[in-house]
C-alpha cells in the first residue's frame, strides 16, 4: 500500500521544516520523511557539550513568520544547541508540522516513472509513496565520516562521534578522555570537556584557525533593538554577501595604513566571531589582504598560548585564513595551558592503532577511557548519495556524479526531473548563514511549482545545456577566491577517494539572489517545464 503526496520532503532539519510548512500553505499535500525519531537535522545529532551555532541567534532562525520572530527570545547571541533545537521543537508545535511528518523512517530508493512525472520512493523499511515532486532537504553535513584506525573494535572504552551524539548525559568526572580532530566540533568541546574529565588528550592533524566567538548573554534592550528593527536586518543579511545581519567592510585591507587595519582587526576579533572573515571585503579574495589578517591571527594565538613548543603546533599553517572554514571558540586556545590536556600533533606522531585501552601513536601510548570522534562528515553529498537515486532511462545519482557532483543553481539536476535539492553542491549553502539560504531557496522553489501549477504544468526538468554552464560559472567565481588554495570539504578534500571539485557557490548570497530572480523572470530559463 503506498500513500500518495504532492511532494515529498526527506529530513526534517531546518530545510525540511521550512519546505513543508511553506508548500503546505500552498495548498499542496506534502509528507516529510526523517531517519532520526524527531525534527532538527544536524541540530537533534550533534548534541555534544559545547555545541553552539557560530552564526548569531537573530539571523540563524526562521524569517518567514513575523509573529515567531517576536515571540521567540534568544537567551546568548550565539545559541547553544539546546537552545536551538528547543526552538525547532517550538516551531514545529507552533506550526503543527509533526503530523506531516513519518519519523524512523529512511529513504531507501526513489525512481523517477517517466511516464507519470511521478517519484516512486521506498523506505528502508518497504514503505511506499508516490509523489510529483521530491525535494531532498538532507543538509551539507549530515553524514559521517566512517573513522577505521586499525584495532577500533577492540577498544574496551567507549566511542563517541560528535556527530551521532548519544542523547544520555555523558559523565566525564574522573575519565581519561581523546578527542581526535580539531575542526569547530572538536575545537568547542575541548574546553567544556576540559573542565570536567581528569585527563583530555586532544590529537590534532591540521592546526585550524579559530575566532573568540565572543558570546554573551542577550539583554532585553537588545532583544527590544533587533525586534522594532528585524524586517531592515533581515534585508540587510539579504544584501550582504553571506547573509548575516552586519554591514560588512566594503574596504581592501591594502587600502588602509597598517594601524587603522590593526585597529579593525581587533574590533572584528572581540566582537564578530566568523564574521572576522569579512572585516575587509578581500580577505577571501587577495593572498595579500588575507596575509594581514593570518599575521593578526597569529599574534594573537601566541598571547593566547605562551609556550613556544604548543604555540607553534596550534599555529595554522600553509593555507590562506578562512579557506577552511575556521571555527568560532570559547577558550578553546587557552584550554591548553590546563595541567590536564594534553595536545598530540597526528602529523608528525601519527595514531598507528587503537588498543583495548589506549591510543597508540608512533611515540607512544595515551591511556583512554572515552575516545570521542570529532573527524567530521563526508560533506555536500554524503547523504544525497546514500540513497538510491535513479532519474531518467535508469541514471542512478551516484554514476551521475562519479566525477564530483553537477546541479543548476544547487537546485537540480539533468536528468532527475521533478527532483530538488535545498542548499544543494553548487549553492553558497555552507558559504553563507545556511539557514537564510535555505528559505530563500524553498521560496523560490514554492514559487516555481505554483507557476507550473498555475500552466497546467507537472514536470520541471533541468537542460543538459544549464547545467554545465552553471557547472563552469561555480568553478569560475572559486577561482576568483581564495578557497582552492586549501585541501578542505569545500574542495571535496575531506575522505579518501571523493572526487576533489569546488562545491559550493562562492558568488555570495546576494549575487546568487539575483541569478535566481532573473532565471524566474526569463521563464525559469535553463529549465523545461512541460505537461505529461
Ligand atoms: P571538520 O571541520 O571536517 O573537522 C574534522 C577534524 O577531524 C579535522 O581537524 C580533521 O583533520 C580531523 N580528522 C578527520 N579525519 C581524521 C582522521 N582520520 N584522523 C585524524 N583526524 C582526522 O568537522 P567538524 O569539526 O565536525 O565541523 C564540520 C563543519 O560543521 C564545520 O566546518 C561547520 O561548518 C559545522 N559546524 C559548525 C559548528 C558551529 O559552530 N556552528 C560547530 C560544529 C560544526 P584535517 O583538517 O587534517 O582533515
Amino acid at each position: 500500500m503506498s500513500e500518495s503526496v504532492d511532494v515529498l520532503i526527506v529530513g526534517a532539519g531546518f530545510a525540511g521544516l521550512r519546505a513543508l510548512y511553506t508548500l503546505r500553505e500552498q495548498g499542496l499535500r506534502a509528507t516529510v520523511l526523517e531517519a532520526s525519531a524527531d525534527v532538527g537535522g544536524v541540530w537533534y545529532h550533534n548534541q555534544y557539550p559545547g555545541a553552539r551555532c557560530d552564526v548569531e541567534s537573530y539571523d540563524y532562525s526562521y524569517s518567514f513568520s513575523p509573529a515567531l520572530e517576536q515571540e521567540w527570545c534568544w537567551t546568548e547571541r550565539y545559541a547553544t544547541q539546546p537552545e536551538i533545537l528547543k526552538y525547532i521543537n517550538h516551531v514545529a508545535e507552533r506550526f503543527d508540522l509533526r503530523r506531516d511528518i513519518r519519523f524512523n523512517t529512511r529513504m531507501a530508493s526513489a525512481t523517477y516513472d517517466a511516464d507519470r512525472a511521478r517519484w516512486h520512493v521506498v523506505a528502508a523499511d518497504g514503505r511506499e509513496w508516490h509523489a510529483q515532486y521530491l525535494i531532498m532537504a538532507v543538509g551539507q553535513l549530515s553524514s559521517p565520516k566512517p573513522t577505521t584506525y586499525p584495532g577500533q573494535d577492540q577498544f574496551a572504552g567507549r566511542i563517541i562521534y560528535s556527530a551521532q551524539w548519544p542523547h544520555e548525559h555523558i559523565d566525564f568526572t574522573g575519565k581519561s578522555v581523546a578527542i581526535i580532530g580539531t575542526g569547530s566540533s572538536g575545537v568547542q568541546m575541548t574546553p567544556v570537556i576540559a573542565r570536567q574529565a581528569r585527563r583530555l588528550t586532544v590529537f590534532q592533524r591540521t592546526a585550524n584557525y579559530s575566532i573568540p566567538a565572543a558570546n554573551a548573554p542577550v539583554t532585553q534592550d537588545e532583544d527590544r533593538t533587533v525586534k522594532s528593527n528585524y524586517a531592515e536586518r533581515r534585508q540587510r543579511a539579504r544584501n550582504s554577501p553571506s547573509g548575516l545581519g552586519f554591514v560588512p567592510n566594503s574596504q581592501s585591507a591594502l587600502d588602509v595604513p597598517e594601524d587603522d587595519r590593526v585597529r579593525t582587526f581587533e574590533a572584528a576579533w572581540n566582537r564578530l566571531g566568523f564574521g572576522f572573515a569579512l572585516a575587509y571585503k578581500d580577505i577571501l579574495l587577495n593572498q595579500e589582504s588575507n596575509d594581514t589578517a593570518v599575521a593578526f591571527i597569529h599574534a594573537k594565538i601566541a598571547e593566547l598560548v605562551p609556550d613556544p613548543v604548543l604555540r607553534e603546533k596550534l599555529t595554522p599553517q600553509g593555507f590562506p585564513f578562512a579557506s577552511r572554514r575556521p571555527s568560532v571558540d570559547s577558550g578553546f586556545y587557552q584550554t591548553f595551558s590546563r595541567d590536564n590536556v594534553e595536545l598530540v600533533d597526528i602529523r608528525a606522531t601519527p595514531i598507528e592503532a587503537i588498543t583495548p585501552d589506549a591510543i597508540r601513536t608512533s611515540a607512544k601510548d595515551y591511556p583512554v577511557d572515552i575516545l570521542i570522534y570529532a573527524t567530521g562528515f563526508d560533506a555536500f553529498t554524503g547523504s544525497l548519495l546514500k540513497p538510491q537515486i535513479t532519474g531518467r532511462d535508469g541514471t542512478t545519482l551516484q554514476a551521475s556524479w562519479s566525477a564530483g557532483p553537477r546541479t543548476y543553481l544547487g537546485l537540480g539536476v539533468a536528468q532527475f526531473p521533478n527532483l530538488f535539492i535545498i542548499c544543494g553542491p553548487g549553492s553558497p549553502s555552507l558559504l553563507s548563514n545556511v539557514l537564510l539560504s535555505t528559505e530563500e531557496q524553498v521560496d523560490w522553489l514554492a514559487s516555481l511549482i505554483s507557476h507550473c501549477a498555475q500552466n497546467g504544468l507537472n514536470e520541471i526538468e533541468v537542460t543538459d545545456a544549464a547545467q554545465a554552464d552553471w557547472v563552469v560559472h561555480v568553478n569560475e567565481r572559486s577561482l576568483e577566491t581564495l578557497y582552492p588554495k586549501a585541501q578542505s570539504y569545500y574542495m571535496g578534500a575531506e575522505m579518501p577517494g571523493k572526487p576533489q571539485v569546488f562545491m559550493p557557490y562562492s558568488g555570495g548570497v546576494r549575487g546568487y539572489r539575483r541569478i535566481l530572480q532573473d532565471v524566474a523572470k526569463r521563464d525559469y530559463a535553463g529549465f523545461v517545464l512541460r505537461e505529461v
